[in-house]
């Protein structure tokens, strides 16, 4: 058999434990099996349930929300609360938990850049934030290097800023100007022409609040404390992606002043350009749920959790002839975590990735990998329940067997 290829970007990973299968753990952090539903409202609707072998995807409804996040949004539903007040509490706690002066829940990472940009915009100024995307005179200005522009910028410029894009810290610094508001840094951007501690500098030399997006950024945990520890004075992380919180909950969190400007310009205050991105109660106390449970979990053996599961569809896969599998760790920022990478030998094995998605995708149960190039199919261990890891093993296996010619 000829050696893989070994994929430059990415790092291997050595097998641990022995090959036995052994029975999933039952970690907390897994999501336990539902107990079959008296209503089933995905039958009633007609719509398919899919099985997630990748990373969070909007499109695929991001995570799912861990039990205890659940257990918040139920245990809550049935009280009214002051939302000036919820805000308040559950801020000053997320704050706490995460060693910054302010926090608040966004309606997901893209509110908060958003939130963000109209907080460096307005300030606290009422009539300012009244006005907002439409203010007088020019446009409010945005920083960001020319290979970190990326789709969720829109939300910088639907507050009515522009983005002016810099390469290299000189063109930073001769780019900010008097209409300059914000500098803005995609931490999982490919490339840099400035690095974190250089734009950071050039900032504050100058005095422009810098916002860093981290969305997707754990695991690792430690990230969650990383850049406002570097100095950043606003950093953003999805709700709904590995923290497992309500898919459309963020988190927005920094600097007091800013943080006080981004809640202004936010529901529950009526008018603002952030009321229609509210959050409601039951989220504001899932999301809170979320983050103590992903701070608290015990990562290591939620890691070595994951490391099973890919050994264990491995091995199961690795039964067809020419077939190979590797566990893979994505070198990150985003979406750094182990998947299994499996290969074979498309002369014996006669289809090609991208077919078995297909056939993933249309069968029943539905379920969605990915594929490297067109050689490698990529199926990810992170979000599946315990009971849908044998369930996906067994699924690929009967696909790569059917296209065996012996
Ligand atoms: C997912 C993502 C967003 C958007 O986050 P939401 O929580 O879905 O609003 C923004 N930036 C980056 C880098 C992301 O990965």
């Amino acid at each position: 058999m000829k050696r893989r290829n070994v994929i430059k970007s990415l790092t291997m990973l050595p097998f641990v434990g022995s090959i036995v299968a052994k029975a999933e753990s039952t970690t907390h952090t897994s999501t336990v099996t539902p107990p079959a539903a008296k209503r089933d409202f995905f039958k009633e609707l007609g719509v398919t349930p899919v099985i997630n072998a990748g990373v969070t995807m909007t499109f695929l409804s991001g995570s799912l929300m861990m039990p205890e996040v659940l257990e918040a949004i139920n245990s809550t539903a049935h009280d009214f609360a002051n939302m000036f007040e919820l805000q308040d509490k559950i801020g000053a706690k997320i704050a706490e938990m995460l060693h910054v002066e302010a926090a608040m829940v966004t309606s997901g990472a893209a509110c908060a850049i958003l939130l963000g940009t109209a907080a460096c915009i307005t300030g606290t100024n009422a009539e300012k934030i009244k006005m907002l995307p439409n203010l007088p005179g020019p446009r409010p200005e945005v920083i960001m290097q020319k290979s970190h522009r990326y789709l969720f910028d829109q939300a910088v410029t639907t507050t009515g800023a522009k983005i002016i894009e810099v390469e290299g810290v000189s063109e930073m610094t001769q780019a900010i100007n008097k209409n300059t508001v914000m500098a803005l840094f995609f931490n999982a951007a490919l490339k840099s022409s400035i690095t974190h501690q250089e734009f950071l500098q050039v900032a504050k030399a100058h005095n422009i609040p810098t916002f860093l997006d981290a969305a997707a950024d754990v695991p690792p945990v430690e990230n969650l404390f990383k850049y406002q520890k570097m100095g950043f004075d606003m950093v953003t992380f999805s709700g709904g992606k590995m923290i497992r919180g309500p898919q459309s909950a963020g988190l927005l969190f920094g600097r007091k002043d800013l943080i006080t400007a981004a809640r202004l310009n936010h529901s529950p205050h009526e008018a603002p350009i952030g009321r229609p991105m509210k959050v409601n109660k039951e989220e504001m106390f899932g999301m809170y749920a979320a983050l103590k449970s992903y701070i608290e979990r015990d990562h290591k053996k939620e890691w070595e959790d994951w490391l099973q599961r890919a050994k264990r569809i491995g091995s199961k896969l690795e039964t067809l002839q020419t077939v190979k599998t590797e566990t893979v760790v994505d070198p990150g920022p985003a979406n750094s975590f182990p998947s299994l990478f499996v290969t074979w030998d498309q002369s014996k094995i006669k289809t090609k990735p991208k077919d078995v998605l297909v056939a993933l995708k249309e069968g029943t149960p539905s379920i969605v990998a990915n594929a490297k190039g067109d050689n490698t199919l990529v199926v990810g261990v992170v979000l599946l329940r315990p009971d849908q890891v044998d369930v996906v093993a067994g699924r690929v296996h009967s696909i790569l067997q059917k296209a065996l010619t012996v």
